[in-house]
């Protein structure tokens, strides 16, 4: 897939790493039979492929809509469309850096921000889990 990413973006390991990965997709869809979300839903945009568009669109430096977080937000990152991806496309990888950037420029409430944050501290916490 084409790219167009932003030079300050490209600067930067993260960037080089989405870029590599992004490139590696040709777009043909194997992975969308592989996945629950697509499998329930049966929207391109709650698919690998689709996702994998939206983070470009967002790594490009285009708007991140409350669509955009909710068809990031529903991947399971199960990772089950890497093993029918025959282009080796490091789908799991590209979800961390898009979520990353994506929750840096989110629209999400604050209070929304807040219990995120609260669940993922004491999920990765080892005296909230004695
Ligand atoms: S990680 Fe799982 S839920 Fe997410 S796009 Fe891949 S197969 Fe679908
Ligand atoms: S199977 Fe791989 S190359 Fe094909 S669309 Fe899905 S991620 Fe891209």
């Amino acid at each position: 897939m084409q790219t167009n990413l932003p030079t300050d973006l490209l600067a930067t390991e993260q960037g080089q790493t989405a870029d590599k990965i992004l490139r590696s997709c040709v777009h043909c869809g194997f992975c969308l039979s592989t996945c629950p979300t697509y499998g329930i839903l049966g929207d391109e945009l709650d698919s690998p492929r689709g996702r994998i568009y939206l983070i470009k669109s967002v790594l490009e430096g285009n708007e991140v809509s409350k669509d955009t977080l909710d068809h990031l937000d529903r991947c399971l990152t199960c990772r089950s469309c890497e093993t029918t991806c025959p282009s080796g496309v490091e789908y799991g990888h590209l979800l961390d850096i898009g979520r990353e950037v994506v929750e840096e420029r989110s629209p999400r409430h604050p209070l929304q921000r807040l219990s995120r944050y609260a669940v993922r501290k004491s999920l990765t916490t080892a005296w909230f889990l004695i």
